[in-house]
């Protein structure tokens, strides 16, 4: 099982790191949770093209973690052969922001079926909407989710991979709650949205430290990480975008919080293979 973090960014537009996204490949599938901003210019640098995806995965409809769905959904269209529609598994509220980017593409949508003889067919997508327990199960691999905290923005939810023995969290943005704990039980690797406060302080913008309300700092991840026992904390999304050379201070504030495991900081395409 393989973990290629695709997009670290997060809303604050940076020219080094695309927006949320993470590809899980295992048994043969590619499994991509989240497509924010350059979701598929990385998914092509992991050697991944969109009519490939087995499976999308989103953990909430905040901007910078959908904001590519629709070329996800029109580039695999428009490059698949044959029909091959979309499966995407999220949070209530899901099939309705599907069905209103698929309204917002009607343009594009008709320029190509008039213009393609072979392509026949509208895009299409197939939604779970989901909230709780095992959301995807094929072969060995199974995916299981749980709700998590992001208030006031709700329903969220974050992901569990398990393929044999080895567990992959994919907490997306969450303070610290029963859920996340819940996902994390003999985790291996827990990928954690995180947001340093002593930074943002220092910004006099209320707007940005309202995202203190509903992020995981790197101590509390640290803290949830130590409390589960995981082997490996993955810190990403990083908001204020780290300063180069200042990778270590995040590390440090994880580890702080009595978290003895290893701590990645996690650039574009950093990759995490759990063999
Ligand atoms: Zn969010
Ligand atoms: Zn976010």
């Amino acid at each position: 099982m393989k973990l290629t973090l695709l997009g670290t960014g997060s809303p604050i537009p940076s020219a080094d790191r695309a927006g949320s996204a993470n590809l899980v490949q295992v048994d043969g599938h590619h499994l991509l949770f989240d497509c924010g901003r350059g979701a598929l210019m990385r998914l092509a640098g992991a050697g991944v093209f969109p009519p490939f995806l087995s499976q999308l995965f989103l953990t909430h409809l905040h901007s910078d973690h959908v904001t590519d769905f629709n070329d996800v959904v029109t580039t695999r269209w428009a490059m698949s052969p044959v029909e091959n529609p979309l499966p995407v598994i999220g949070p209530l509220g899901t099939a309705q922001f599907v069905q209103r980017t698929l309204e917002m593409l009607r343009h594009d949508i008709g320029y190509r079926l008039d213009h393609h003889a072979d392509l026949n067919w509208e895009p299409g997508v197939i939604v779970t909407e989901v909230s709780q327990g095992t959301v995807w199960e094929v072969g060995d691999v199974r995916v299981t989710c749980a709700p998590t905290d992001h208030r006031p923005v709700s329903p969220t939810v974050g992901y569990r991979i398990e393929h044999a023995g080895k567990v992959i969290v994919l907490a997306g943005d969450t303070v610290p709650c029963d859920g996340l704990d819940q996902l994390l039980d003999g985790a291996d690797v827990y990928v954690q949205t995180v947001i340093r406060p002593d930074l943002i302080k220092l910004i006099p913008s209320p707007r940005l430290g309202d995202v203190c309300d509903y992020h995981s700092s790197c101590e509390q991840a640290g803290a949830t990480a130590a409390r589960a026992g995981a082997k490996t904390l993955v810190l990403t999304h990083q908001v204020p975008p780290p300063l180069p050379g200042s990778e270590q201070e995040w590390v440090d504030q994880a580890l702080s919080a009595g978290f003895t495991g290893e701590v990645v900081f996690a650039n574009d395409m950093t990759v995490v293979d759990l063999g």
